[in-house]
């Protein structure tokens, strides 16, 4: 609950409650309690650690790229109404010298869309979700196609190499490792040993039919035959999300000059996390991150998330830790997993360690000045489960991320970053076709 001031849940709300049986309840008793003692709170209930952000010695980072995505689904008027969703992802950089030079208040227009054009690139498709049937096959079979033929056709196909870098962590030069095993689309057997190394396709062991790489993210385990729910659209974003991102890695991964790729900070909206299938990839990223931090080219990667429970619980304490006046230094809280189930979820969840399948970054909390704060995720390489994990010295070059990023924070939005507002600019429904040019899309498709 955010009720960070508790001043208008007067100690009245609560008398008023008073003669209801149920109160007789220690736990709603409890309850009450809290609504009364809320205004009261001096300190942190929850005793979060946090400590002074000294950036003198810090050499903030140069360069930044950062992604975003949306999606939306449309319907048409017909009976029984036609529905697609459009899904669009962008990928934008920038030198923080130039983006010094803008205005992040009041950025001149043109200056902005001078930056824009020449250092974004975008990513659209549509997906069919109820009543469109196209002449080729199912709805189950569309939807896999799609994601297979859209992930190749823009930037020459860059973001499937990147699927591909990912799947068979082509970072390791001399092993040849094979995919991630998944379920067979097919037959729904599953295919233990995944697809051979580099491969786009493959038989299916058991039923011999033809599977994609593309397959083996697990878009169909969402989907029925005739029908696709928003889900797709949701986790077909935040996997050209994760692509983009990742092209833009493995691009000045192999670049010649081997310092760049460590001299970068890349910024992701959203945590960072695969959930449910989608997660199958979540070891290979692990894995690459703690490789390269291993060889001395570590990555410097952050996400950003703008609500939700950490969002939620972290504008609850906000006000407690310095710094309270502006100019004092900023400070940050890492959480551990202990701290995260305590404190965050409230739910000692023991027989499944905090994120262990799913998450590729772990949580920390920042506060830049008294009215700035912000929940972030850094990676830590290889995954540990304990209670007391992570600390400060597991988050991947915690220091060079957070004295790169005051000079991100937009003046325009509280506690945004600018380079995922331009992002969210580019990638946003108001860059879409008008939502009448979209209807008249979907029912000229139809006719
Ligand atoms: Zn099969």
């Amino acid at each position: 609950m955010a009720y960070s001031q508790g001043t208008r849940l007067p100690g009245e709300s609560a008398s008023k409650l008073g003669h209801l049986a149920v109160i007789t309840s220690k736990w709603v008793k409890a309850l009450v309690g809290e609504f009364e003692h809320a205004s009261s709170a001096t300190s942190d209930p929850a005793k979060t650690t946090w400590q002074s952000f000294d950036a003198v010695d810090v050499m903030p980072l140069r360069n930044v790229w950062a992604v975003d995505g949306s999606y939306v689904s449309i319907q048409s008027a017909q009976k029984p109404p036609k529905e697609v969703a459009f899904v669009k992802t962008a990928l934008f950089t920038v030198d923080r010298a130039r983006l010094d030079t803008i205005d992040k208040e009041h950025p001149h227009p043109l200056l902005l869309q001078d930056v824009l054009t020449s250092s974004a690139v975008f990513h659209a498709t549509v997906f069919p979700l109820k009543n469109v049937r196209t002449s080729l096959g199912s709805n189950y079979d569309a939807v896999r196609h799609i994601v297979h033929d859209s992930m190749q056709i823009d930037e020459n196909g860059a973001f499937y190499e990147t699927l591909k870098w990912l799947a068979y962590r082509k970072w390791e030069t001399t092993l040849h490792a094979s995919s991630p095993a998944f379920e067979c689309p097919h037959c729904h057997q599953k295919l233990e040993t995944g697809l051979p190394y580099d491969a786009d396709e493959g038989n299916c062991p058991n039923c011999n039919n033809l599977v994609f790489l593309s397959d083996m993210l697990g878009f169909h385990l969402d989907m029925d035959e005739d029908s696709a729910p928003d889900s797709v659209a949701s986790a077909y974003m935040l996997i050209m999300e994760h692509l983009m991102l990742f092209t833009a890695i493995r691009l000045l991964w192999g670049h010649t000059d081997k310092s760049l790729v460590s001299e970068t900070l890349f910024i992701k909206d959203g945590p960072l996390t695969l959930r449910s299938q989608y997660s199958k990839i979540v070891p290979n990223i692990r894995a690459f991150l703690q490789h390269a931090k291993g060889i001395g080219r570590p990555l410097h990667i952050s996400g950003q998330e703008k609500s939700g429970a950490f969002f939620d619980h972290l504008a609850s304490i906000a006000r407690f830790p310095a710094p309270h006046a502006r100019g004092e230094p900023m400070a940050y809280a890492v959480l551990s997993h202990d701290y995260v189930r305590r404190e965050v979820y409230r739910s000692p969840d023991l027989s499944n360690p905090y994120g262990k399948r799913t998450n590729w970054g772990e949580k920390l909390y920042l506060k830049m000045d008294p009215n700035t704060y912000m929940v972030l995720n850094v990676p830590t390489g290889d995954y540990n489960e304990a209670g007391a994990f992570p600390t400060d010295n597991d988050l991947i070059g915690l220091s060079r991320i957070l004295a790169t990023l005051p000079s991100l924070v937009s003046h325009k939005f509280e506690g945004a970053l600018f380079p995922i507002e331009l992002a969210n600019g580019i990638a946003s429904m108001s860059s879409y076709p008008s939502a009448a040019i979209l209807q008249r899309f979907v029912e000229d498709q139809a006719s």
